[in-house]
Order: C-alpha cells, then sequence, then structure tokens
C-alpha cells in the first residue's frame, strides 16, 4: 500500500479496532494521532509502542462528540505531526436496548457517540483536506447496519445505519475537493465491546454461533478490520468513495438474506 508522508488520526484508539487500526497505519509509515476518551495510559502505550517500532505518534484526549475538545485534539496533532490527510472515525459505544425499554439516556449515549461523533470529528479535518485537496475519511459501521438478527442491538443498529448514511452524503459533498469517504461494516469482532452487558458463558456461547454463521467458520480479529481501514486511507483508494465494505468472514445469519 502507498502512504506518501501522511498524517492520520484515529478516535478511540486506546483498545480494539481503533488501537489495531492506528498500529497499522504506524506500520505503513503513517504519522498517528491516537485518540481516546478516558485512557490515557493505554493510548500512551499506543503511542509508545509504535515509537519502538520506529513510528511517530502521539496520544490526544478528547470526547469525540464535544466540538471544542476535538478541534484542540485536531490542533495538537497537526502542530506534532503534520496536517491530518487521513481521519479513521472508530470510536463508538454499543449498549443493549429492547424495543419495549425507553432508556432515553441510553439512546441518546449511543447517538451522541455514533453519530454527532463522526460528524464532529469530520467538520474539524475537512477545511484544511479541502484546501490540500486530499483526504481519507474512513468511519465505522457495523453489520448491525444491513439488518442482522442479534437480539438487542436495534437501536445501536439505528445509529451505524446514520453512518452508513453520512458516508455516502460526505463522499457525494467531498469528492470533487480529492476527498474520499468510506465506511467499514465489521462484522463480530472479538474486542472488549462484545463483553458489554454479557455474562463470560453468553459471551463464549455467541462466538461459537457467529464462527458457525460465518462462511469462514471464525469471529473477526481487529486486524481484520485494520487491514480494510489500512487500504481505504491509503492513496492506493484514491478512486472508491461513498462506500461500505463489509468485513465479517461472510456472514449468513442476516434478516434480509433469510
Ligand atoms: P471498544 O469499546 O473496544 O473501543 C471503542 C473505543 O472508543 C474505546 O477505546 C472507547 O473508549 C472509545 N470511545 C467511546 N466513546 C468515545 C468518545 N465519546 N470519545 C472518544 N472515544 C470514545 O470497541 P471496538 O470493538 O474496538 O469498536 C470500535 C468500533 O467498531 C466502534 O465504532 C464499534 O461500534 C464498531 N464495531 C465493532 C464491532 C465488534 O464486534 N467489536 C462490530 C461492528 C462495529
Amino acid at each position: 500500500m502507498t502512504f506518501q508522508n501522511r498524517t492520520a488520526l484515529v478516535t478511540g484508539a486506546s483498545r480494539g479496532i481503533g488501537k489495531a487500526i492506528a498500529l497499522r497505519l504506524a506500520g505503513e509509515g503513517v504519522a498517528v494521532g491516537v485518540n481516546y476518551r478516558e485512557r490515557a495510559a493505554e493510548a500512551q502505550a499506543v503511542v509508545e509502542e509504535i515509537a519502538s517500532r520506529g513510528g511517530r505518534a502521539v496520544a490526544v484526549g478528547a470526547d469525540v462528540s464535544d466540538e471544542a475538545a476535538v478541534a484542540a485534539t485536531v490542533a495538537k496533532v497537526e502542530a506534532e505531526l503534520g496536517p491530518i490527510d487521513i481521519l479513521v472515525n472508530n470510536a463508538g459505544i454499543f449498549r443493549r436496548m429492547e424495543l419495549g425499554e425507553t432508556d432515553w439516556e441510553v439512546m441518546d449515549q449511543m447517538q451522541r457517540t455514533n453519530v454527532r461523533g463522526v460528524v464532529v470529528p469530520i467538520r474539524a479535518v475537512v477545511e484544511g483536506m479541502r484546501r490540500r485537496g486530499y483526504g481519507r475519511i474512513v468511519n465505522l459501521s457495523s453489520i448491525a447496519a444491513h439488518g442482522t438478527s442479534m437480539a438487542g442491538t436495534t437501536f445501536y443498529a439505528a445509529s451505524k445505519a446514520e453512518v452508513v448514511v453520512l458516508t455516502r452524503r460526505f463522499a457525494l459533498e467531498l469528492g470533487p475537493f480529492g476527498i474520499t469517504v468510506n465506511a467499514i461494516a465489521p462484522g463480530f469482532i472479538a474486542t472488549d465491546i462484545v463483553w458489554v452487558d454479557r455474562t463470560r458463558e453468553e459471551v463464549e456461547r455467541l462466538f461459537s454461533t457467529i464462527a458457525e454463521k460465518a462462511m469462514m467458520r471464525r469471529v473477526g480479529k481487529p486486524e481484520d478490520i485494520a487491514a480494510a481501514a489500512a487500504f481505504l486511507a491509503s492513496d492506493d483508494a484514491g478512486f472508491i468513495t461513498a462506500q461500505v465494505i463489509t468485513v465479517d468472514g461472510g456472514r449468513t445469519d442476516y434478516i434480509n438474506h433469510g
């Protein structure tokens, strides 16, 4: 993959998929802003891991839905590493919620992080990208947005479907400026997020059930997503925009697949 002297900002990169994306981009020679919300020590460890392999990175704390904090993050990354050419909107939260429940606070949290938390960082970097006539934006959606059948994920799915629409609309708006906007829809990836509101037994049962439903007969690894993100973020992917790349091992259990 080709990356010409690029700088990236990866949100929610202290662990999980975001960390794998940060490490992968750094391995490709990209300077990386490692955003975190609360895990400063883990984010710093990612920065040190990158530095120990000869890469350049800086840890930057900000809630992705907070405009002022994200503006400060962008300013810090650009001052220390250079203009941001690549934005990976990875930060996201998953909360289980059934139709019968009316916990508006939970719904608002998912909207704030998963939707507003995509729009705010894009707004913060897009002016510079437009001026330079180059940009790569990669948003993390989910196969939940395609209509999977996993119980309790309906409202999370709705927030990730919004990410798909925003991806296509922003791609339309930003294409003339040399900026691509794509999304990745990961399947089930073994990270901390899958432990939310589940017991160990439930997670293990889920792992084997999901593996059976995937054509590749396994659950995903953060590195599977990082590979797709790196490609979409690379110079090579300049004619790919407004796309949602599903990385799920070939799941066969979508509602609309019967
Ligand atoms: P994770 O919980 O391990 O990591 C998410 C990261 O985002 C965490 O470091 C968290 O602190 C950070 N974050 C959350 N809210 C934030 C905020 N407001 N500001 C800044 N950072 C914030 O989850 P993951 O599995 O690595 O998921 C990464 C992305 O991939 C998410 O958008 C998630 O919805 C999506 N995804 C994950 C799976 C999966 O199976 N793991 C499947 C589909 C989509």
